[in-house]
């Protein structure tokens, strides 16, 4: 077996991209890997989820800080939202 992707999200399987955190956010400093794949599952459910249980148009993302490899929701408000902060993957010529 190969050593498993931590950069690929566990729910869809898709490459995760780099995002930085706002400075007022409670994740710190340091980047964190968020599934922006509209089609995830985790995704996707998060929209019914929070619309059954609290009556809100929101859902959340896969989130890895890779850090402390600690995972967790990235709540968004729309399919939009966070896309700003996505960070461009440099190219590894240097
Ligand atoms: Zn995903």
């Amino acid at each position: 077996m190969e050593n498993e992707d931590k950069t690929l999200c566990p729910h869809c399987g898709a490459k995760m991209k780099l995002w930085k955190p706002p400075l007022e956010s409670s994740w710190g400093i340091n980047s964190q890997y968020v599934c922006f794949n509209d089609e995830c599952s985790y995704y996707v459910k998060g929209w019914v989820r929070m619309k059954d249980k609290y009556n809100q148009k929101a859902s959340y993302r896969h989130r890895l800080n890779p850090e402390t490899n600690e995972s967790g929701p990235l709540p968004v408000w729309s399919a939009m939202a966070h896309r700003d902060r996505i960070v461009e993957e440099r190219e590894e010529t240097e």
